[in-house]
């Protein structure tokens, strides 16, 4: 697994970015740079220079968000997290997520369409999907508690924009715990 190859869109960086510049201003996305710069030299991209549509290591995309909790939050990861939940709200561009319409479902349903367009590795697939219930695992990616945390954060923000009641997101396997794939199990009263 040749993880340098793990190549994600421009929009995810803007993303970090954007919520880091409302949280801190300019000055908080400069330090997380700055610090970017030192910490891992050779991956260094400019914020300036990040376009939507381009893609850019999803280790870049990993260092930034572990670096972003550290300076934003206390570095367990909740920065993360909260980031994930954030994202769900403003990545409606690509329209795959947002449904104040449906129940979670429709959140599940889509995720692995979307996931491709972000992703040019890796796959999320629903492994399971009745009235209540839905199964997202995630295959052939990095091993990452970092993606996890704010994966969970994600789903969880998209599932709450459903008109669902009662929505549990949990990490139900993981890569980092010696599973074969990261799973999320989202539960809801319809
Ligand atoms: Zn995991």
């Amino acid at each position: 697994m040749d993880e340098e190859n793990y190549l994600l869109k421009g929009q995810a960086f803007l993303g970090i970015i954007n919520y880091v510049k409302e949280r801190r201003g300019q000055r908080g996305v400069e330090q997380i740079f700055s610090i970017l710069k030192k910490e891992a030299p050779d991956m260094y991209v400019s914020p300036d220079e990040f376009i939507t549509k381009e893609s850019y290591p999803d280790l870049l995309f990993i260092k930034l968000l572990e670096i972003m909790d550290r300076q934003i939050g206390q570095g367990d990861l909740s920065e993360c997290y909260n980031f994930g939940l954030y994202d769900s709200h403003h990545l409606g561009v690509a329209g795959y997520f947002i449904s104040f319409l449906g129940n979670p479902s429709t959140v599940i349903k889509k995720a692995p369409k979307s996931w491709k367009y972000y992703h040019n590795k890796g796959e999320l697939v629903v492994t399971k999907l009745e009235p209540g219930i839905g199964i997202l695992e995630l295959r052939d990616y990095i091993k990452s508690t970092t993606i996890c945390k704010q994966l969970e954060g994600f789903f969880t923000g998209a599932a709450k924009q459903t008109k669902g009641k009662n929505i549990q997101v949990n990490k139900t396997k993981c890569k980092s715990h010696g599973d074969l794939v990261c799973e999320f199990t989202v539960t809801w009263d319809e």
